[in-house]
């Protein structure tokens, strides 16, 4: 069956792909399989060259791989430099972490104790179409880092860049079959790839209805998994903050990516002092967000990814909004920057969105923000914006949430573990943690007796 993959900014095709069904994932296990012993062999200072070479061919990329992700994902070109960098950026670091994930020698009698880091085999990665391409690549470095062989899937809509970096590890040396991708449907390739025996771990992103499907699948093989799913996180701001910072920060917060971002903060949790005026702020800050061409340099804003999307984000507005922005005439799936004021059991403050839009929820003390924070099957991010250190890092202690930022948007850096409490999921992606997700560990005893 053909995929006709559009860009969405403009309704027009951007490619046709022939999709893959059973019989072409089994092909793409079956060459992963093949590889992995040669693979898993590759001297770890000769593995980590080919990754940084790929760090390097990224790099060189940079604007083909961003314009692709633009005119696939419809989002803003600046954007995606930012994230095509941060691909870079990846694969450089799990490079260098190749030779420095290591194991134990454990004191115990009679002999010495080791452990060893062991690469899983064939790994399946099923990841969304929010951010295709560095999502893929905070799951292909580890797993690569680590000696597996991957079969990567992308989601049907924005297949684009992931072939594109499939394309590249080969010319960066990386043997045939170590990195596939195969293109077809979740039901399809993904089913496929969560059932089939010779697949040892799922690294899975998206939504958390999908994920609990992974997980009972996973279960029938013990596969491993990594969840990284849903969010419905809460932005908290208390009236001793910078309130003129928190409003002008709270948009980027929750419409970045036209508010398809698994970290956006969804909520925004106000203290009643500060209620009026960070609300007018906040408006101001958001009708004056460039939403607009993702291929011009100054968008902050696109449209959002399909027609079908954005027919269920408008299912969520039920209400008056406080705040309703502009769109662009003529063709996309145009959706305007949507501020509503909400408590925290309405539809719109309990489910996932994924679009701009933001429920602005009044708070009275410190317990109270926590405790409507918390109520959440979520937890995945969240920011808290005060002057007082101490209560920032005690609200920070109380947040049932993986990623947390204190005056600040920021959700995700190379360096550091990202990932979810609650129904958001669980393992880690980025940082030294991620390796654990992709190793096992052996414990080897050796006598000294005899
Ligand atoms: P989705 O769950 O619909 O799809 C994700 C991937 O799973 C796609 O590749 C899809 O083809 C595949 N898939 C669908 N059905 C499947 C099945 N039955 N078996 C196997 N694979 C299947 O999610 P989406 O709409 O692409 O992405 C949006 C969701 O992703 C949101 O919920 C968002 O919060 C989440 N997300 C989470 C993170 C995170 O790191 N926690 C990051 C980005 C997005």
């Amino acid at each position: 069956m053909t995929l006709r993959v559009l860009n969405p900014a403009t309704e027009q095709p951007v490619a046709e792909l022939e999709q893959a069904g059973v019989a072409e994932t089994d092909r793409a296990v079956a060459a992963a399989k093949a590889a992995f012993p040669a693979w898993r062999a590759v001297a770890p200072s000769d593995r980590a060259r080919l990754l940084r070479r790929l760090a390097a061919l990224v790099d060189d990329h940079r604007e083909e791989l961003a314009l692709l992700e633009t005119r696939n994902v419809g989002k803003p070109i600046a954007d995606s430099r930012g994230e095509v960098g941060m691909v870079a950026e990846v694969f450089h670091y799990y490079a260098g972490a190749v030779d420095k994930h290591f194991g134990q020698t454990i004191p115990v009698a009679g002999g010495v104790d080791m452990t060893f880091r062991e690469p899983l085999g064939v790994v399946g990665l099923i990841v969304p179409w929010n951010f295709p391409l560095n999502i893929a690549s905070w799951k292909v470095g580890p797993a690569l880092a680590c000696g597996n062989t991957v079969v990567l899937k992308p989601a049907e809509l924005t297949p684009m860049t992931a072939i594109r970096l499939a394309e590249l590890a080969l010319e960066a040396g990386i043997p045939g079959g170590v990195f596939n991708v195969v293109v077809g449907p979740g039901r399809v390739v993904g089913e496929r790839l969560i059932h089939h025996p010779d697949v040892a771990k799922i690294g899975f992103t998206g939504s958390t209805e999908v994920g609990i499907g992974v997980m009972r699948g996973a279960a029938e093989t013990v596969k491993r998994v990594t969840l990284e799913l849903g969010g419905k996180s809460a932005n908290i701001v208390f009236a001793d903050a910078d309130i003129e910072r928190a409003a002008a920060a709270a948009p980027y917060a929750v419409f970045g990516n036209a508010g398809q971002d698994c970290c956006a903060r969804s909520r925004i949790l106000v203290q009643r002092e500060a209620y009026d005026r960070f609300v007018s702020l906040l408006i101001a800050a958001t009708a004056a967000l460039r939403v607009g061409d993702p291929e011009a340099d100054a968008t902050e804003m696109g449209p959002l990814v399909s027609a079908a999307h954005r027919t269920t984000v408008a299912s969520f507005i039920e209400s008056e909004p406080l705040f309703t922005g502009t769109t662009p005439d003529g063709p996309g799936f145009w959706f305007p920057c949507t501020l509503v004021e909400a408590t925290n059991t309405d539809r719109i403050a309990r489910d996932e969105v994924f679009g701009p839009v933001a429920a602005i929820i009044p708070f009275i003390d410190e317990a109270d923000a926590v405790r409507i924070a918390n109520d959440t099957p979520y937890g995945l991010s969240g920011s808290i914006w005060t002057t007082n250190g101490a209560r920032a890092l005690r609200v920070a202690r109380s947040l049932e949430t993986g990623v947390l930022s204190i005056n600040s948007n920021s959700s995700v850096r190379v360096s550091t573990p990202f990932g979810g409490f609650k129904q958001s999921g669980f393992g880690r992606e980025l940082g030294m943690n991620a390796l654990d997700g992709y190793s096992e560990i052996k414990n080897v005893f050796m006598t000294t007796e005899g």
